[in-house]
């Protein structure tokens, strides 16, 4: 029996066109899941299944409207025929100082990476307690952050978001092992990605400090999290839940 085999399985990755998210769909599909990706751009989105080929199925949805989020987990297991495996990647940042920060800008953090997380957790509960082979059960993975374990400046909201996630993770893990559910949040480092590319256009020196601070000696490039997402969504981790993996080529260690 191969762990880390996932035919026969169907996943989810939300802001799977690009970034960390198509890393790990990647990774999914290449161990044989049929993958579906879901983000709002439908260019990215149409890009993005073609490069994870045949049967790969994208879907525009904004994760922080409630029912598109709903409808969008619906829709990947009707048209991938079943759902065990649901990767919350979607996820935004917004750059100030705390006292700079409407209310407005820090709900739009919380609500697409931590609400987000947590209705497509509850509309996906259903689909994978439901297996029609018989066996009950499934995979989430939710991507934290460095920022789920330290504080910077400037971001009050994505580290309160980042650092929800491991708690919601926490709490869904417990709940639903009973379901044979595992839930899992991975915090990567820093990966180069649109994300962080804006980042080091509006944090002077971060480049250089991020490289002087991680122990690997480079930055992340998306398809670090592949094997990871593979590990965390295959039977190989049956028995791991409730975690908080760095990947992170050090960064987390370092003193
Ligand atoms: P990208 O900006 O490259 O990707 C973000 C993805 O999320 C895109 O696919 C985007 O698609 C999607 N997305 C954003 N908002 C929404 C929304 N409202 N509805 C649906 N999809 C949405 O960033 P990363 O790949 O870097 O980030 C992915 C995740 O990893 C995020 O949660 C981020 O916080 C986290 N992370 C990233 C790190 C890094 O160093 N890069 C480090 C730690 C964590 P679209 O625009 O088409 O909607």
């Amino acid at each position: 029996m191969n762990l880390f085999d996932l035919k026969g399985k169907a996943a989810l990755v939300t802001g799977g066109n690009g970034g960390i998210g198509l890393g790990m769909a990647e990774g999914l599909a290449r161990a044989g899941a049929k993958v579906a990706i879901a983000g709002r751009d439908a260019g990215k989105n149409s890009a993005a299944a073609k490069r994870l080929g045949e049967g790969a199925i994208a879907l525009a949805a904004d994760v922080t409207d409630e029912r598109a989020c709903r409808a969008m987990v619906d829709e990947a297991a009707s048209r991938l025929g079943r759902l065990d495996i649901l990767v919350n990647n979607a996820g935004i940042n917004i750059r100030k100082r705390p006292e700079e920060y409407s209310l407005d800008e820090w709900r739009r953090v919380l609500e697409a990476n931590l609400t987000s997380a947590f209705v497509a957790s509850q509309a996906a509960y259903p689909h994978l307690q439901r297996d029609k082979g018989g066996a009950k059960g499934g995979k989430i993975v939710n991507i934290g952050s460095m920022m789920s374990l330290f504080g910077a400046a400037f971001v009050a909201p994505y580290g309160a978001s980042k650092g929800g996630i491991v708690q919601l993770t926490r709490a869904l893990a417990c709940a639903w092992a009973k379901d044979n559910i595992q839930v899992n949040a991975v915090l990567p480092g820093w990966i180069d990605t649109a994300l962080t590319r804006r980042a080091r256009q509006e944090v002077e020196g971060l480049h250089d400090r991020v490289l002087a601070r991680t122990p690997a000696g480079r930055w992340g490039a998306p398809e670090d999290l592949a094997g990871i997402a593979v590990f965390l969504c295959s039977s190989s981790s049956d028995f791991v839940t409730g975690t908080a993996i760095p990947v992170d080529g050090g960064y987390a260690a370092q003193g």
